[in-house]
């Protein structure tokens, strides 16, 4: 447990350091793309107002950006020059500023630090003209280019202006930046657009460019320092960030078809349109930030505040619903209301830049931003590092916050670069790929989860297989020999029966003609009678007293009581009981065992002993009168260790025999040989008995026979 929270530990510190390496590379980022971006002014040789531009048709790449030394005449509307009220050099005789800088951040209503006003003693009131119900401010742009070469023509471009664009040169009205020609509707434009600027003979083009903006505005007029182009070439403004907008999109797709596809895998499936929404508002966000979709200035800021705010609602929630499943969520309060004040506070701030009339001339808008954007960032990072701190997915989450964060601080600093390429988006991006690399490497690695749980599971299946084969197997083994026994059992009730029969026929015999002729019959015949009766009982009592030692030892494993037999003395006594016996008949019996071993086995000695008279008892029954019985016993594989070691025992006579065809059954219950005929008393029990005996001591018993010759039961057992 110790070791895993330590590991726990360890793995927390290596994702903060990680973390806290990408805020530096983000910060890193966004200062490279910014720098790199930068349209700034080319430092053109300047003179009594006029450019020098060295521009030629050749010089294919040359772009000149002209941001410094501008001439801003307040209160000029296209409309004033269309109407020939207002002329180029008109604007000597009015209120005009020379020395203008043009400022992304406030537009005209900052014209830089080397600005001088002219015919006036301090800045003119802008000036409000009404049409159509609506109140817009106008301003014009004056700059006198001097080209080199005067033969060619050249290519006018400003991405980036609030209010509406015209351009004239030498008098001539060259058109609309972004194509527009009704300032109040929107329209679609393509993010870039240039007008030709053709000079006179002598190279001199004087260029008017008018800008009609709303009242709001906090930044009216050009906010990126116009370029100038020799050639055409300058479509790549265009292409480009039309390309990275499609990139974005694309991404924007594979997170909606991977997210749909994945997102039965999702405990909150709210998460997926949540996504879908960040990533819709952000795109959004872009298109109207850059001009792709266009709106007269006002609509533009007001989308793009209410776009922004939305945005950070929404990346609250989805951040929060993360946790949603976590036990610190479901235990204070606080964090279930969050998402709740967070977006009451988003709603009361879009309404109120919706009908607020609030002045977009001053910093008034940008303040909530910047404090939402603050706010959300500060709550989110605040239970990032406290309650969800160390939870599965925060790693991730902190990087999308911290590209949230970039984005938002990117996007209000509304900073454009030369390919009206916007620093936030680069963070969008990134942020998209982080949740492309989270939601791909979760889906594989719950599809190995589920890959090793099946291969588990298969396993388990496999194993359960074959445990209840086996079991089926033992059921079989079990029937087999059930039915086996109950064959058996039936073999023996009709060998019993069968084997009963005799005697007691006999003996019934015997009786009934002693019963009914008794008297008549004579004293001797009546006592043979009486015999015979006897040993026909005895012969019954000796059937079922084999019977009953036989079903004892198959049915009782306890029966038999093992210990360190020596075979040598064992042999020795029965031998000397049988030597005893066959003293005066024709019969001789032999013993053979070494005499400095005693052969020691593992045996019940008392069943041991029944095997030996058994087999002893048999050479002596099917034998002639001259017969000759021997009983060896001997130790094979000396040399060997004593658990390969074995004691062999040969119990051998020169009988009867038996048939080579019945050799195998001998040891079946009730069997007896054909040729061991009537007049041998036996009951068949004998060598089963022997049978099992050697069975349970783990050792091996065999017969060797030839009619006539003799027979040998060989036993073979471990030694000890
Ligand atoms: P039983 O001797 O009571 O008939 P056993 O089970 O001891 O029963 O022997 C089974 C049969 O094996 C005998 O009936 C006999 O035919 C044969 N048998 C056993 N021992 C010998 C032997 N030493 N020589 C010839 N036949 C034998």
């Amino acid at each position: 447990m110790a070791a895993a929270s330590s590991n726990e530990r360890k793995n927390i510190s290596k994702q903060l350091l990680l973390v806290l390496l990408f805020i530096l590379s983000c910060i890193c980022l966004s200062t490279a793309i910014n720098t790199a971006n930068a349209r700034n002014d080319s430092g053109l040789a300047f003179d009594h107002g006029v450019y020098y531009v060295p521009l030629t048709p050749d010089a294919n790449s040359d772009t000149v950006y002209i941001g410094n030394n501008l001439v801003f005449v307040p209160n000029v509307d296209y409309t004033d020059i269309d109407s020939g009220e207002f002329d180029f050099y008109d604007y000597a005789q009015m209120p005009h500023a020379t020395g203008v800088t043009v400022s992304s951040t406030y537009g005209w209503n900052d014209l830089g630090p080397n600005v001088t006003w002219y015919n006036c003693s301090e800045p003119p009131q802008m000036r409000v003209i009404s049409r159509e119900g609506k109140d817009k401010h106008c301003g014009l742009y004056i700059m006198t280019l001097h080209f080199k070469d005067p033969d060619g023509t050249y290519y006018l471009s400003i991405p980036h202006s609030n209010g509406l664009v015209k351009v004239y040169c030498n008098g001539n009205n060259l058109g609309f930046l972004w194509g527009r020609h009704d300032e109040w509707t929107p329209s679609f434009g393509f993010g870039y657009e240039y007008v030709p600027i053709i000079p006179d003979s002598d190279g001199i083009a004087r260029v008017m460019i008018t800008i009609s903006t709303h009242v709001n505005i906090h930044n009216p007029g050009l906010l990126s320092p116009p370029a100038l182009d020799s050639s055409v070439d300058s479509m790549s403004y265009a292409i480009i960030p039309a390309l990275w907008v499609m990139m974005l999109f694309v991404l924007y797709l594979f997170i909606l078809i991977g997210g749909f596809l994945i997102s039965r895998t999702f405990k909150n499936k709210l998460v997926f349109y949540e996504l879908i929404l960040i990533e819709f508002l952000s795109l959004m966000y872009m298109l109207v930030d850059c001009n792709f979709i266009v709106f007269n200035a006002l609509v533009k800021e007001q989308m793009s505040f209410i776009l922004l705010i939305l945005l950070n609602t929404m990346v609250f929630v989805f951040i929060d619903s993360f946790y949603t499943t976590s036990v610190a969520y479901k235990k204070h309060l606080i964090l279930r209301a969050a998402p709740v004040i967070v977006s009451s506070i988003a709603l009361l701030l879009i309404l109120w830049a919706i009908f607020g009339n609030i002045q977009f001339t001053t910093w008034i808008p940008l303040v909530p931003e910047l404090l939402f954007t603050l706010l959300v960032a500060c709550i989110c990072g605040f239970n990032l590092l406290t309650v969800y701190y160390g939870e599965t997915a925060s790693f991730y989450v902190c990087i999308i916050e911290i590209c949230h964060v970039f984005f938002s601080f990117n996007a209000i600093a509304g900073f454009k670069g030369a390919y009206n390429l916007p620093t936030y988006s680069v963070f969008l991006a990134i942020a998209n790929l982080t949740l492309e690399f989270y939601y791909v490497s979760r889906y594989v690695i719950q599809a190995r989860a589920l890959e090793d749980t099946m291969e588990h599971m298969q396993f388990l299946v496999q194993e359960k297989t074959l445990r209840i084969s086996e079991i089926n197997r033992d059921l079989y083994t079990t029937n087999k020999k059930l039915m086996e026994n109950e064959q058996a059992r039936k073999t023996v009730l009709s060998n019993v029966s069968h084997d009963l029969r005799t005697p007691i026929t006999a003996i019934r015999g015997y009786a009934e003609m002693l019963y009914t002729s008794g008297q008549n019959m004579p004293e001797s015949q009546k006592t043979n009678y009486l015999k015979n009766i006897i040993r026909r009982s005895e012969q019954m009592e000796r059937i079922i007293s084999d019977i009953v030692e036989l079903t004892r030892l198959e049915s009782n494993a306890n029966e038999f009581q093992f210990m360190d037999v020596s075979i040598s003395e064992l042999l020795d006594e029965v031998y000397m009981i049988y030597e005893a016996d066959l003293q005066g008949s024709g019969k001789k019996i032999t013993l053979d065992i070494p005499d400095n071993d005693l052969l020691f086995v593992r045996a019940d000695p008392k069943k041991l002993s029944r095997v030996f008279e058994n087999l002893i008892s048999n050479a002596i029954n099917y034998t002639f009168e001259e017969a000759k019985i021997e009983i060896k016993a001997w130790r094979e594989g000396q040399e060997k260790s004593i658990e390969n070691q074995t004691i062999c025992i040969d119990i051998k006579d020169n009988g009867i025999g038996i048939p080579a065809n019945e050799v195998s059954m001998i040891f079946d219950r009730f069997y007896r040989a054909k040729n061991s005929g009537q007049n041998i008393k036996g009951t068949g029990i004998g060598l089963s008995i022997v049978k099992t005996i050697i069975d349970r001591h783990d050792a091996k018993i065999s017969v060797e026979s030839a009619i006539g010759t003799g027979t040998v039961f060989h036993i073979v057992m471990r030694a000890n």
